[in-house]
């Protein structure tokens, strides 16, 4: 195992400000944690062979700005993490295959449209099992991967490698606080209120939203993302108090009119 590498790659992440970074051993996902678990053919070593370790990097969602949401703010954001984490995964992997590890970077999506992922709403590798694995969170009632750090307010990119290195321990105590304000604020009642994963979303459902705020220019939706109250970003922001999200609460005023304010701008 090489410790070496892992302090390097830390550290690299460090200096280009990669906030979450978590490493699993491919292993790990021939030996399923729950039902139903990953499909062989979605596996690492079934998309690249040499894969002994998965390198996942984490970019978080600025919570000031997902609370626009839908809006062309949070559009923008997300666009540009997208783009942020394919370029970090990219220039990892390249870095490792610079080093003589064998490695691939895979994009944060995968699915090249929303109108695709209507019609099928599956990614050829998910990264929220790639993040669960390496040890960054667990799944909450939102079907999306919770963070200590960020809650479910971060994005995922995965690079397989040939090198071994030593993998985090997966987090075993649930971080989700079953407040129900993500199944409660759902416009399209795409989540049951039941653990994940006998309680899955209707990606369908939730596809058709997003495609129809995409064609405004205020996808993605992320309703249940911005109401969750896990994560230590509401401490730095200052937003533990949720009643902020009760637009009838005189009290936080001076916000709704802020958000309301962005999202009277649709991106067409
Ligand atoms: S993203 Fe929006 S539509 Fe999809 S599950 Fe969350 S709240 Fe519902
Ligand atoms: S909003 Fe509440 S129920 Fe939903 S994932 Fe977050 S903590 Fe769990």
């Amino acid at each position: 195992m090489n410790t070496g590498l892992k302090e390097q790659i830390r550290n690299r992440c460090t200096d280009l400000e990669i906030p979450l970074v978590g490493f699993a051993s491919a292993s790990r996902w021939d030996e399923p944690l729950f039902e139903p678990w990953v499909p062989e053919e979605f596996r690492p070593r079934a998309l690249f062979p040499e894969t002994n370790t998965v390198i996942v990097l984490g970019l978080p969602v600025s919570l000031p700005v997902i609370e626009t949401a839908p809006s062309v703010h949070y559009h923008e954001l997300y666009r540009t993490i997208n783009t942020l984490l394919d370029m970090e995964g990219y220039r990892l992997a390249e870095w490792l295959v610079s080093r003589r590890y064998p490695s691939l970077w895979i994009p944060r999506d995968g699915y090249g449209s929303i109108g695709v992922l209507r019609e099928n709403p599956v990614v050829f590798f998910s990264h929220r099992h790639a993040a669960f694995l390496a040890g960054l969170g667990t799944f909450g009632i939102n079907n999306t991967l919770l963070t200590p750090e960020f809650g479910p307010r971060v994005r995922f990119v995965s690079v397989f490698t040939s090198a071994e290195i030593p993998p985090d321990p997966v987090i075993t105590e649930p971080l989700c606080t079953h407040c129900m304000r993500c199944v409660e604020i759902c416009p399209v009642k795409a989540l049951s209120g039941r653990n994940y994963p006998e309680g899955l979303m209707d990606k369908k459902t939730c596809a058709t939203r997003s495609e129809a705020l995409f064609k405004r220019s205020i996808s993605p939706c992320g309703l249940c993302i911005k109401v969750c109250p896990v994560g230590e970003d509401r401490q730095r922001y200052g937003r533990t108090d949720m009643r902020i999200y009760d637009e009838e609460d005189e009290r936080y005023a001076r916000y709704h009119q802020a958000w309301k304010h962005v999202r009277a701008f649709w991106g067409r």
